[in-house]
């Protein structure tokens, strides 16, 4: 539709008379709002042009004593996209139609045009110009849309390739890992003889050291199968309240040894239809954080709600640690996202800042909602939640 509030129209003549003559036969216009603006020559016309936006030309076929198409040829070539309207004092096929060929819309012969003639020939103009200008910006749109494809296939590639470098990598290095486990607790069990207390000491750290490895390899095995959707779950129903007591009581012995106070306060919730190792996963994750980012002493409680009312159980794992500051609360659960901060390079810096995404990702496969609450310096809590049925109907 076009708009006929405020076209502003271009009038280029030498002309008083036809100057006169146009203006006041757009005078009667009267459903279309005009400002009129007038140009002497074309020198003039192309520095109003530069100046404000014109929707319209009318341009005087016979400027400055000329009879041919110098002028239209000239405004042309400066302003392409701009439509221009011819007019004049003389009328005949043939001077029409080399003015059309010459790219003018229309050729008004003063002598017969009436304010009616006048109105449908802009009208015309205009609405041809929209509709020209549309399309030409719906090629654009193709174009730069061509480019977004483009471009987004490329990052879908680099994408894959990086998930196939994190799955290849971790496969590598989980068979070599396993195997130095293995024949680490094999000495630690002293299968393979005596060792004194220095050794036991040096065999701790390897222990410990492929703990930590093992979880980021599992946790890069993790992402590359969600990633490549290749991670299923096997829900089945589960007595909520019996999983989260025996995740707590099997993580007791490593906050003993990390000397920290582990406490369960849970209430009977029924049973939940869920993928109990996945869920057991992220209550650990929690765990582990809990006890990274606390001071030795630290305390660290485990809760389990009923949530009647939504059908739903809450799970939360509360620590008194070093606290995340509050800018950082909204991006934790991104992929790859990890506070940095010297206090938190004391504590042992370990992982990849994926394990909270992970958390995310199962929990939101069971249809739930995780967040976390913190105080610098105070504490910390992530809490999830788990409708009953995990978002699905079972038998
Ligand atoms: P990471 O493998 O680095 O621990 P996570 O995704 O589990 O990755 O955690 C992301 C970041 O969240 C951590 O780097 C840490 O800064 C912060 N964080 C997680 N849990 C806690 C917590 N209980 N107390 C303080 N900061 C925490």
């Amino acid at each position: 539709m076009l708009d006929f509030k405020n076209i502003n129209l271009l009038i280029v003549s030498d002309k008083r008379a036809h100057v006169r003559q146009l203006a006041e036969l757009f005078t009667a216009i009267t459903p279309i709002e005009f400002i009129l603006d007038i140009a002497e020559d074309v020198d003039r016309a192309c520095s109003q042009l530069r100046e404000k936006p014109i929707r319209l030309i009318l341009l005087d076929y016979h400027l400055h004593g000329n009879l041919d198409n110098r002028a239209l040829i000239q405004l042309s070539n400066q302003f392409p996209e701009q439509p221009i309207i011819e007019f004049g004092d003389l009328h005949g096929q043939e001077i029409e139609q080399a003015l059309l060929l010459d790219g003018a819309q229309d050729y008004l012969p003063l002598s017969r045009i009436t304010s009616t003639g006048l109105m449908r020939a802009v009208c015309r103009s205009l609405e041809r110009h929209r509709i020209i200008s549309e399309s030409e910006a719906l090629k654009q749109n193709e174009h730069l849309l061509a480019e977004v494809k483009q471009v987004n296939d490329k990052l879908r590639s680099r994408n894959d390739e990086i998930l196939q470098f994190y799955q290849t990598i971790s496969h590598e290095l989980k068979t070599p890992l396993t195997s130095i486990q293995s024949f680490a607790s094999i000495l630690d069990d002293g299968i393979a003889g005596d060792m004194n207390e220095q050794q036991r000491e040096y065999l701790a750290i390897i222990l410990k050291n492929c703990g930590h490895m093992a979880i980021v390899v599992n946790d890069l095995l993790t992402i590359a199968s969600m990633e490549t959707h290749k991670f299923d779950l096997h829900k089945k129903p589960v007595d909520v309240r019996a999983l989260v007591e025996r995740t707590v009581i099997a993580f007791g012995p490593i906050a003993e040894q990390s000397d920290r106070q582990l406490s369960m306060d849970l209430e009977d919730c029924g049973t939940f239809y869920m993928d109990d190792m996945r869920v057991t996963a992220v209550i650990n994750n929690m765990l582990s954080n809990a006890v990274k980012y606390t001071e030795s002493g630290g305390r660290i409680t485990v809760a389990l709600r009923d949530l009647p009312r939504d059908d739903a159980a809450e799970i939360s794992v509360q620590d008194d640690g070093i606290g995340i500051d509050e800018q950082h609360l909204r991006r934790l659960f991104d992929r790859l996202y990890q506070v940095r901060a010297d206090k938190i390079d004391r504590y042992k810096r370990s992982g990849l800042g994926l394990g909270l995404y992970i958390c995310q990702q199962i929990v939101e496969l069971h249809h739930g909602r995780i967040y976390v609450s913190s105080q610098l310096n105070k504490g910390t809590t992530f809490a999830f939640t788990l409708p009953k049925h995990g978002g699905e109907a079972y038998d």
